[in-house]
């Protein structure tokens, strides 16, 4: 069920999760870096407790990501609590691009919100993040046509 515009559930995130991201994303750069969230839908949001960091195989890595297959297909495989994904956007704001839209209908149901970082300058590991909740909607001719919500991000402190 969508949530109502104005009481959107928050993504809340461990605060380990925020610099594991932030980390991630720095030694990447200036690469993009990707890779998943674990969590489960919790009582106040979805609530993401472990990030799973992949290699960016992507043949232009400084402006899109593919994760790893393997390493991809190993999380598929044997993580029953993926609830998302992340990427970083080295050189823009963390905002989605037409490629990420694009990207969104190759993810199956379990990924239900999707982080998107950039650097922030001055700010050690915490990196600008925009959280998004998936939506998966069908068009007039029944086809699968997902969109993203932007949610509130709460980082939970230690
Ligand atoms: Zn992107």
């Amino acid at each position: 069920m969508a949530a109502l515009q104005g009481n959107v559930q928050p993504i809340r995130l461990k605060y380990s999760v925020q610099q594991a991201l932030g980390k991630h994303l720095l030694s990447s750069y200036p690469h993009e870096a990707c890779g998943v969230l674990l969590g489960a839908a919790a009582a106040g949001g979805m609530l993401i407790d472990t990030y799973v960091p992949m290699r960016n195989v992507a043949p232009d890595p400084l402006h899109t990501f593919t994760p790893h297959p393997e390493e991809w297909i190993h999380v598929l495989y044997n993580e029953p609590t993926l609830i998302g994904l992340f990427h970083s956007h080295p050189h823009s704001e963390p905002i989605p691009s037409v490629a990420d839209y694009k990207g969104l209908a190759a993810l199956g149901p379990e990924f239900k919100v999707y982080l998107i970082g950039s650097p922030r300058t001055g700010d050690g590991c915490s990196p600008f993040l925009n959280g998004f909740y998936i939506e998966r909607y069908s068009n007039e001719q029944g086809r699968p046509f997902p969109e993203l919500s932007q949610a509130p991000l709460h980082v939970l402190l230690k």
